[in-house]
């Protein structure tokens, strides 16, 4: 061991923490020494990653006091813990879309449809997905939400939005068919500009409140596409057309998909992902959208 110590010493390491260099001819020492260090560094990421939640926490915390954040709906002053920029009066007032609804795109109908009914857009389009969810409409605080989630980085409202959405599936779809629950990707280079996904912040919460399994990768973008907000409804069809690829066949043939995306506007992301999903075998994909 002391001789092990002393070759340590002698080592010089690259970043990961390998030794690379080093005067010792035993390779079996060598290894020993590398599965050493390998746990070392182990311990001290897992701690510092510990650490670090609990130092943001205190962070934000002390930030709120000698700067004081309000709710960005009502105005009153938050409690020190909050890192939401939303209170919880204001959050509860989120307005949950009531029957009836479109029975493929779930758009809200008026009472004239009776209590079910297809919209006139889904008369006449063919859609890959089977059925979609939208928990509420995109205005008011649903709207101010999911741009605080999105672009201001206040990922805890993603735990907070997901909840409604749990609520929404349990009441309108049969959770025992889910066999997985995915999200629709970003392109990588929308990631490396926001740093994250809000689909995947959503998805990832309602699979954990549904106990289900999560499959983040089950989908990849391979195509950078055009802002839809530019693009008319056909135009929006064409823009996405083969964007997405699903990754894996083998795990998703005869299985029931729940996909899940923040915003539904023209159906086109919801259509696209399904239509790759199934034809990698799925037998039904349902959406779940927060807003539309
Ligand atoms: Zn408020
Ligand atoms: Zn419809």
């Amino acid at each position: 061991m002391h001789r092990t110590k002393l070759l340590i010493k002698k080592s010089w390491f690259n970043s990961t923490g390998k030794v690379i260099n080093s005067d010792c001819d035993n390779n079996f020492r060598l290894t020993l020494i590398n599965y050493e260090i390998d746990a070392f560094y182990g311990i001290v990421i897992l701690y510092s990653k510990i650490k670090m939640n609990a130092f943001k926490k205190y962070y934000y915390c002390l930030l709120n006091i000698i700067y004081p954040a309000f709710c960005s709906v009502c105005k009153i002053k938050l409690d020190a813990f909050s890192n939401t920029n939303i209170c919880r009066k204001c959050l509860s007032n989120i307005i949950i879309n009531e029957p009836p609804f479109c029975l493929k795109c779930g758009l809200k109908l008026d009472l004239s449809y009776g209590a079910s009914g297809n919209c006139s857009f889904c008369s006449k389009e063919n859609f890959y997905f089977d059925k979609v969810l939208n928990v509420s409409q995109y205005s008011g605080i649903t709207k101010t939400c999911l741009h605080l989630l999105k672009y201001r980085q206040k990922k805890e409202l993603g735990i907070k939005l997901s909840g409604f959405m749990i609520d929404f599936i349990k009441k309108y779809l049969n959770i025992n068919t889910i066999d997985l629950i995915s999200s629709v990707p970003l392109h990588k280079s929308k990631i490396r500009e926001r740093g994250f996904n809000q689909a995947e912040i959503l998805a990832e919460h309602i699979a954990i409140g549904l106990k289900k399994k999560y499959d983040r990768g089950l989908l990849i973008r391979n195509k950078k596409t055009i802002t839809h907000f530019l693009l008319d409804q056909n135009a929006r069809f064409k823009n996405l057309a083969a964007a997405f690829k699903c990754r894996d066949t083998a795990c998703i043939k005869g299985k029931s998909v729940l996909l899940v995306d923040d915003i539904f506007t023209s159906g086109a992301t919801a259509n696209e992902c399904a239509k790759a999903i199934k034809q990698a075998g799925a037998l039904k994909v349902n959406v779940i959208t927060m807003a539309r």
